[in-house]
């Protein structure tokens, strides 16, 4: 029996395809109403009562498996195939898993994803793209903007992304790379691949110099000035891939644009915190502690857009920022660490009542705060900002949630304290939005 189809169980298989059609093949599988199955080489051939046949050739990915039904998505045909392959394998049949895919070289990845991928991955490597490596069962590689998953460590046919793509997308190889570059002995590493800023020096120096002549002389003065300047190091850094120096000076640009647009109360506390940290990624020399994927940032401020998710509001937060209230609704994706964050401004002072009455995504701020969201039109940027789309369309849906997986997933005080001690400061860290939101259970109030 093929030892691919062994390795993917029925979480493996929840991911490729969803629970639900999980749950409904294995209960036809072990009610005995599953497909015969036949070989033909290495191709497993299932015939079902119906007359429906899939078939699993190797090296194909399973949503490309054909199957008379004709779902052009992962089937429960094609579900119900892998198990009854596995149940066929016999229970003592014991698989490796966990290893990652450390024998898949550049020509197996020609091989797999074409040239015209490889190329695009290989041009987003040069740029320069920083990866956390998960050794977990499966591996996991997280990108900047998506994660692999290798549910079968030695096949990349099972290799599962989860940009819009999915299978076999230019981000599979991304993982390889970093996969080959990480220290398999941890549980979690991060890499840099591609370009290592060897000409950073004369940006980094003009930065400092911006800082300077800010403390010097204020930003009040010449604010057109001063807001030119800001794009034009905005551009470079963006173009040079330092993308969380591009962030930095987006958000300076932002704060100091408000005040020539007319907000005269804006935050001055804002701007002064900005100019600070620039002055503090500037002047920090990256090393092993602080590496420049953390400092500078390295990668591309490129929307990706996700593939069909739930995301689960878990709150929010709410800010006056001069004379205009910042909301930001907190959102979970999966199991990721950090919270995605939908950014919304609106004019006046906050009034928490008022704002969570306001209409967002076709429902209310109330409601996506502590609901979920199904959609196909959402999209993140590094910075995990998100957007969602397709409200008219009917893309995307709010339903009211009443809690109960925000308490799954809320973890104990002392865990999430030691975690967040051990992180790096944020004017440091990469400029996730929400890189400092946990989810904690109180067990009782004194
Ligand atoms: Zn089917
Ligand atoms: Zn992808």
């Amino acid at each position: 029996m093929r030892s691919d189809l062994l390795a993917l169980d029925d979480d493996a298989l929840a991911t490729l395809a969803n629970r639900g059609l999980v749950k409904r093949a294995r209960k036809e599988v072990d009610r005995g109403d599953g497909p015969s199955l036949t070989a033909d080489g290495e191709t497993v051939v299932a015939t079902f009562a119906d007359g429906t046949v899939t078939t699993l050739p190797p090296g194909v990915a399973l949503q490309h498996a054909p199957c008379s039904c004709g779902a052009s998505a992962v089937c429960r045909h094609r579900v119900a195939t892998v198990m009854a392959a596995r149940a066929a394998g016999g229970p003592e049949t014991s698989v490796q898993v966990g290893l990652p895919p450390l024998d898949i070289d550049d020509d197996a990845l020609l091989a797999r994803l074409g040239r015209r991928l490889l190329t695009k991955a290989e041009r987003l490597r040069d740029a320069g793209v920083t990866a956390t490596v998960r050794t977990t069962s499966p591996p996991e590689v997280l990108l900047p903007t998506c994660t692999v998953r290798f549910l079968v460590p030695w096949e990349l046919a099972h290799a599962r992304c989860d940009c819009r793509d999915g299978v076999d997308c230019a981000h599979t190889a991304l993982a390889v790379w970093a996969l080959r570059a990480a220290d398999l002995g941890l549980a979690e590493s991060v890499v840099s691949l591609g370009t290592a800023g060897a000409s950073d020096a004369d940006l980094l120096a003009r930065l400092e110099a911006l800082e300077a002549d800010v403390l010097a002389h204020g930003w009040t003065g010449a604010v057109d000035a001063l807001v030119g300047r800001v794009e034009a190091l905005e551009a470079e850094a963006g173009h040079a891939g330092l993308v969380w120096l591009a962030d930095l000076l987006a958000t300076l640009r932002e704060a100091v644009g408000r005040y020539t647009a007319g907000h005269r109360a804006a935050d001055a506390h804002s701007v002064g915190a900005l100019v600070g940290e620039l002055g503090l990624r500037a002047r920090t020399p990256p090393g092993p502690a602080l590496p420049r994927a953390w400092l500078h940032g390295e990668g591309r401020m490129e929307r990706t857009s996700l593939d069909h998710t739930v995301l689960r509001g878990i709150g929010a937060r709410v800010r006056p920022d001069g004379d205009t209230t910042v909301l930001q609704v907190f959102l979970r994706d999966g199991d990721a660490r950090d919270a995605l964050v939908l950014m919304r401004r609106h004019d006046g002072a906050p009034d928490g009542e008022a704002l969570a009455r306001r209409r967002l995504l076709g429902s209310t701020v109330a409601t996506v705060c502590t609901g979920n969201i199904t959609t196909r039109a959402a999209s993140r940027l590094p910075n995990r900002a998100v957007e969602v789309g397709g409200q008219t369309s009917r893309q995307t849906a709010v339903l009211p949630d009443g809690g109960a997986s925000l308490e799954r997933a809320a973890r104990p005080l002392a865990e999430v304290r030691e975690e967040l001690a051990g992180r790096v400061p944020s004017a440091l860290g990469p400029r996730i939005r929400a890189s400092r939101v946990v989810l904690t259970a109180f067990t009782e109030v004194r």
